[in-house]
């Protein structure tokens, strides 16, 4: 396999250097920028398979980078905040961000969002995204019959959870925002209802999951919103 490119956008000297350290460490390669605008350039002239992004950037805004590289790419993006900035996450993922770390962060949980971003791309470059049918470990979809399976089983799901499962599996591996689930699943008056997607998403894990207070399929992330993980 060959290298995994990442550009690395902080300003702060010491996460850099974490970062760019534990990159080098698990052999992948790397070019850095200390600013938004930079970032930008260097997204274009280098072409990276990834984008570690810290929000809090001396010149632009951090979201007004993933704006303007979303412009022209789907590479993905993992944004870096500090946790008192939840805000600023959740308006990244909107912009189309796939994930976030949250400062001060390990180098494991570093090298686990690059994993996860890692079999995203892999997803996307293989086409499989556009495919008629999904298959994630025993869930199966059939997009053009409109039926979901669970270890060969058919589900009995209505409208509204087979539409919430087919948004998240259609975005394995990224974290979708309450707001663009709500906008894509029920049309955009329902924006705040946050609430009524909660209940859904109970009712769908109960049929999905075989431990609902466990879940392996769709992860919960509090505040912002879930994600559907690609089952090793
Ligand atoms: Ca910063």
């Amino acid at each position: 396999m060959s290298k995994i490119q990442i550009l690395v956008v902080e300003d702060d000297a010491p996460v850099r250097n974490l970062i760019t350290t534990t990159l080098k460490a698990h052999d992948y390669r790397y070019t850095t920028a200390v600013n938004g605008e930079s970032a930008v350039m260097e997204a274009a002239s280098y072409n990276p398979d990834i984008i570690l992004l810290d929000l809090g950037l001396p010149d632009i805004d951090g979201v007004e980078v993933i704006t303007r590289i979303r412009g022209w790419s789907n590479v993905p993006i993992i944004v870096i905040s500090a946790r008192s900035e939840d805000n600023d996450k959740i308006d990244a993922l909107d912009a189309g961000a796939d994930d976030y770390l949250t400062k001060p962060f390990s180098v494991d949980e570093l090298l686990a969002r690059l994993r996860v971003t890692q079999r995203r791309l892999a997803l996307m470059q293989g086409g499989t995204v556009q495919q008629a049918t999904y298959e994630n470990g025993q869930l199966k979809i059939d997009y053009a019959s409109g039926c979901a399976y669970l270890a060969g089983e058919e589900m009995h799901l209505t409208p509204i959870e087979y539409k919430l499962l087919c948004l998240l599996a259609r975005n394995t591996g990224k974290v979708l925002t309450h707001k663009f689930i709500l906008q894509n699943v029920w049309g955009s008056s329902w924006e705040t209802d946050v609430g009524s997607l909660r209940v859904f998403m109970a009712t769908l894990r109960k049929k999905l999951e075989k431990e609902p207070g466990s879940p392996r399929y769709i992860q919960t992330h509090i505040g912002i919103g879930y994600r559907m993980l690609k089952i090793e």
